[in-house]
């Protein structure tokens, strides 16, 4: 597979996209991001890395920080975590409120900030320094001990995120929020607020594309039975309201973030990150979704 002329046919046909959609506005120390950002980087088991463009530059992963944590209290407290959280796609935007009041307080799933929220509480109760927990974990997998929090982006979102405070409240007010708000709302933003490249980021998946187990140093993360529900779980549900429009163009398991980020793993072979920060009307990556569709096109290779 020729993946350095792939990756380069790719930037040049996803380049119109960079004008459309927009940059998130709502985290105001992203809305400077430059929407013409893009890059993408592949990372094989056997740990070969093709890049383009600004593959190798930090930014702020927002959500996909969602699996990292998924993965920490799966890992910790296993089946017990569908009590308090589902499994099912929600058809609604990723801060949404009204499904929250139907369902009486138990988010969708753990990809949506609602269920992200239940995950940070619930490591809140279980672990002495969650914030610290996190990272380790982010630099172990990516490989790079120097990856670390942005705290610009972290103190603008404290500030911002009424939302956030919202849904936490709400669910606290089911009981399905132990610890204070403010706490909670701490830990999940710093969660959010970790900076990587494309290049780190593909590489912090390779565990879940290698049935659980860092290819790299063979350390077990999690059982090949739980990486395979956390890959369902990104299929159906990682990229919110467009999940089903992501697996029918892409076909792989994926998780974006509102920072332009998507990370994408196809089992047994491959991690594939990019980033280009114009962000469709859902919250997902313009460029990104259409280079990911690129990629499984011209490679042939997807889960299906
Ligand atoms: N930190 C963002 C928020 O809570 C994450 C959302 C996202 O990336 N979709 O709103």
């Amino acid at each position: 597979m020729n993946y350095h002329q792939i990756l380069s046919e790719i930037y040049n046909e996803v380049t119109p996209l960079f004008s459309k959609g927009k940059v998130t506005r709502y985290i105001p120390a992203l809305a400077s991001v430059p929407p013409d950002k893009f890059g993408m980087a592949v990372c094989t088991l056997e740990g070969e890395m093709f890049t383009i463009g600004d593959a190798q530059e930090s930014f702020s992963i927002q959500s996909i920080s969602k699996v990292y944590s998924l993965t920490l209290v799966f890992k910790m407290i296993g089946e017990n975590l569908w009590d308090r959280v589902g499994k099912e796609p929600s058809g609604n935007p990723f801060n949404s409120l009204v499904q929250l009041e139907y369902e009486r307080g138990i988010p969708r799933n753990p990809l949506i900030n609602a269920g992200s929220l239940v995950l940070a509480d619930i490591l809140l109760s279980k672990t002495r320094d969650p914030k610290k927990d996190l990272l380790v974990f982010v630099r172990k997998t990516s490989g790079n001990p120097a990856v670390d929090y942005d705290n610009a982006v972290i103190a603008s979102e404290k500030i911002t995120g009424h939302r956030n405070f919202a849904l936490a409240h709400f669910m606290q007010s089911f009981n399905n929020i132990h610890n204070p708000v403010d706490d909670v709302l701490d830990v999940y933003f710093h969660h959010c607020g970790i900076a990587m490249s494309c290049v780190e980021l593909a590489r912090s998946f390779l565990f879940l594309a290698n049935h659980g187990v860092i290819p790299d140093t063979d350390e077990y993360i999690i059982s090949k039975s739980e990486a395979k529900r956390i890959n369902a779980l990104l299929l159906t549900c990682g990229l919110y309201d467009e999940s089903g429009d992501f697996a029918f163009r892409v076909g792989l398991p994926g998780k974006s973030g509102v920072g332009g980020g998507i990370v994408a793993v196809l089992p047994e072979k491959l991690g594939v990150a990019v980033w280009g920060p114009s962000l469709d009307p859902s919250g997902n990556s313009l460029a990104g979704t259409k280079a990911l569709e690129l990629f499984t096109t011209k490679t042939g290779m997807s889960v299906f």
